[in-house]
């Protein structure tokens, strides 16, 4: 019977992708021996509407420029592809259904994000779903206190710390970075910074 395949899903609004998620998804893949991690850009994202958000195609091209070298990684269309807004359950639905019961999937994010996470709509149908690995800063709380069972799950989620390096670099910090006319380089691939400049994105300082 073929082997069960270990997917990594590592969603965000990647605008724009930094080290600090392709840190992440590499130690995921590595520490987990997962088969592949799939990065998977945010459509219209549902919780960031008191910002403005670059293109999905923006982000999109950002995303596959810096994971384009790495034969582990891949970059889905799926959400920036489905109409009206994003939920993630749908997509982690949609996963189950093209890889079959025998793939197991690996969310991975910020362990902030997973607390985020398990508030959403639908959250116990996700944690029933998928496994998440939650990046923790080293010496911080790399013991994750335990979660609950959510909504009307029967089980708690399962949650597996990670400690991974680069947790100080996010995507607001570099856009402020660029409207404040600051560097950036070496906080995201020098391909990401090219596309960036070339783009004109993060100009106007955004909140
Ligand atoms: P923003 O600053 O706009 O919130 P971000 O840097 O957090 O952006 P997102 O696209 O929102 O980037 O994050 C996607 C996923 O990557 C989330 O699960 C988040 O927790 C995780 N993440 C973001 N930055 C890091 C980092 N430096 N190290 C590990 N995980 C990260
Ligand atoms: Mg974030």
């Amino acid at each position: 019977m073929r082997k069960t395949l270990r997917l990594g899903i590592m969603g965000g609004t990647f605008d724009p992708i930094h080290f600090g998620h392709l840190v992440t998804a590499e130690e995921a893949l590595v520490q987990f021996n997962l088969d592949k991690v799939v990065f998977m850009p945010t459509g219209r994202p549902v919780r960031k509407t008191h910002r403005y958000v670059s293109s999905p195609e923006d982000r999109y091209l950002m995303t596959v420029i810096a994971t384009a070298a790495n034969p582990d990684f891949e970059v889905s269309r799926i959400e920036i592809d489905r109409p009206g807004a994003t939920y993630t359950v749908d997509t982690m639905l949609q996963l189950r259904e093209i890889h079959g019961p025998r793939a197991e999937l690996f969310f991975i994010s910020g362990a902030d994000a997973v607390r985020e996470i398990l508030t959403w709509k639908d959250a116990a149908r996700f944690a029933e779903l998928c496994t998440f690995i939650a990046a923790t800063r080293p010496g911080f709380d790399s013991a994750l206190e335990p979660f609950e069972a959510v909504g009307d799950a029967a089980v708690a989620p399962r949650v597996e710390a990670m400690e991974v390096p680069a947790l100080a670099i996010s995507s607001s910090d570099i856009r402020a970075r660029v409207a404040a006319r600051r560097p950036i380089r070496y906080l995201l691939p020098e391909a990401v910074a090219a596309y960036i400049e070339k783009n004109g994105l993060y100009r106007e300082p955004v909140a």
